[in-house]
């Protein structure tokens, strides 16, 4: 596409890494998962994947990171892809405004997760892949693998050990849900696939070509089609508003893109037609989301104009 041509991409890649890596030290890394704490805060690292082709990268951004809750955006496209509207049914599609591993709203609400990226609801989307395909992290980790055209995308033992050791809260959502007969396979099967999924490792360079397809009206690397046009715009929709936790709103005033953060501090955003970003900096604000990695998005879209709005 030529509307990439006037720029200079990669110089623009480097001077957000050297101008946002510094935003690391006003935040945290995850410890809850005692693996994720160990993560050195400094790493940064920024890819461009564009529509016709190109990749550009800054920083560490061949680094294989814990993908973890940026999992949920590709589990919800493969659910939707072969089911449909019917995952509506099971869960709702409106911002949380809660933490991501909350209880309380579960059970007000009766066991319907509020949107398909809080934990429980990414519960939920596992489920149906299990019930659709036999394999849930199988089927996620195969498209991850070849969207990237990385076959070496896999899990991080450690990762997933640790996350299963102090999955707790998650133990928690998965049984509460299926008390209220919202869970269709045993609890232990559908909390090892999630797990196993969060704990993925992907660099930013596999995550910005992974995500191609959203900026594509959902034509996979290949040219077959996953999504619909309607779907590829409706799973972009739900990560503008539900998909950097319970600051979603704060995240689409400054940056302006739909975009799916997760724990591991990585950010995947996407420029429709245009192309994908993905940013890592491990150091989180303390809703969860990359505070370097917002911080470059916010100055990417400013800089070069290219939001959704
Ligand atoms: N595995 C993490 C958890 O279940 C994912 C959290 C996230 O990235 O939002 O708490």
């Amino acid at each position: 596409m030529a509307i990439l041509g006037f720029m200079d991409l990669q110089a623009l890649l480097d001077d957000l890494a050297r101008e946002a890596a510094p935003f690391a030290a006003r935040g945290k890394v995850a410890d809850y998962i005692p693996a994720l704490a160990v993560v050195d805060p400094t790493c940064f690292g920024i890819a461009l994947a564009t529509t016709d082709g190109q990749v550009f990268g800054s920083g560490h951004w061949r680094v294989p990171f814990s993908i973890q809750s940026i999992s949920k955006a590709f589990s919800l496209a493969l659910v939707l892809a072969r089911d449909g509207e019917a995952l509506w049914r099971r869960v709702g599609r409106e911002p949380s405004g809660n933490p991501f591993n909350s209880l309380v709203q579960l059970e007000y609400e009766k066991g319907i997760p509020r949107n398909p990226f809080i934990n429980a609801g990414a519960l939920i989307l596992i489920d149906r892949l299990l019930s659709l395909t036999g394999d849930s992290l199988g089927t996620l980790q195969a498209f991850l693998r070849a969207e990237s055209a990385n076959p070496a995308v896999g899990i991080d033992q450690e990762v997933a050990a640790s996350e299963a050791e102090h999955g707790h809260r998650n133990a928690a959502l998965a049984h509460f849900m299926a008390s209220c007969g919202n869970l269709e396979n045993p609890v232990d099967q559908v909390l090892d696939h999630y797990f196993r999924q969060c704990s993925l490792a992907m660099s930013c360079g596999d995550l910005a070509k992974a995500g191609l397809f959203l900026a594509n009206h959902g034509l996979r690397a290949d040219g077959s089609r996953l999504l619909t046009r309607s779907e590829a715009k409706r799973t972009n929709s739900i990560m503008l508003t539900c998909g950097t936790y319970d600051t979603a709103g704060d995240f689409a005033y400054r940056v302006g893109l739909p975009g799916k953060s997760g724990v591991g501090g990585g950010i995947v955003a996407v420029l429709p037609e245009r192309g994908v970003l993905c940013v890592w900096s491990p150091a989180l604000d303390p809703h969860g989301n990359s505070v370097a990695g917002v911080e470059a998005l916010d100055r990417f879209t400013t800089r070069t104009g290219w939001s959704v709005f």
